[in-house]
């Protein structure tokens, strides 16, 4: 079974350990859909990866260019399009990037005002990722994805676009609450 280590630095990437008895001394490491995978031999220990980890994740920090947005710059961003295509209205408790969320490209629970975006998206364009935060958003007011919901989603010009894109990388909601 995959775990995961909490706390990020600066390459932002959550890492699983995949350990294998086949790898006897090699660590190995790589970027894989934003995580930072790394396979181990079986017997080490976390204690003994988390040096080896922390070197390999400061190899790759300096090789990528791509840099993932962060939870701030997703709630600045939240932000700009609440007052764009909401009127500003809108109000939320937390609004973050999640890495359990494999196929699910968010979720929101109007009830406790909670959106969870899949941390994916962070490496999308950022057409996408304005339409799935202005789609969340718009579960704030309208749970279900009835004609009053599509209404306000609609309001944001490149929807059947970022739609297109999503169902293409196989990403959908699976509607939640
Ligand atoms: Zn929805």
């Amino acid at each position: 079974m995959a775990e995961e280590i909490k706390g990020t630095k600066k390459g932002d990437w959550p890492v699983e350990i995949r350990r294998s008895r086949k790898r006897r001394k090699t660590v190995n490491a790589q970027i894989k859909d934003g995580v930072l995978v790394v396979q181990a031999p079986a017997a080490m220990s976390d204690r003994d990866l988390e040096p080896i980890i922390a070197k390999l994740r400061k190899r790759l920090e300096a090789k990528l260019v791509v840099t993932p947005q962060t939870n701030a710059e997703l709630e600045k961003r939240a932000k700009q399009l609440n007052k764009k295509y909401f009127n500003g209205r809108l109000q939320w408790e937390e609004l973050k990037y999640v890495t359990n969320q494999n196929k699910r490209y968010g979720s929101c629970s109007p009830t406790q005002r909670k959106i969870r975006l899949n941390h994916r998206l962070a490496s999308m364009p950022e057409f996408v990722r304005d339409y799935v935060i202005v789609h969340e958003l718009a579960h704030l007011e309208q749970a279900n994805h009835g004609p009053k919901f599509w209404e306000l989603v609609y309001n944001y010009p490149l929807t059947e676009r970022a739609r297109g894109y999503l169902m293409a990388v196989d990403m959908e909601e699976i509607s939640g609450e």
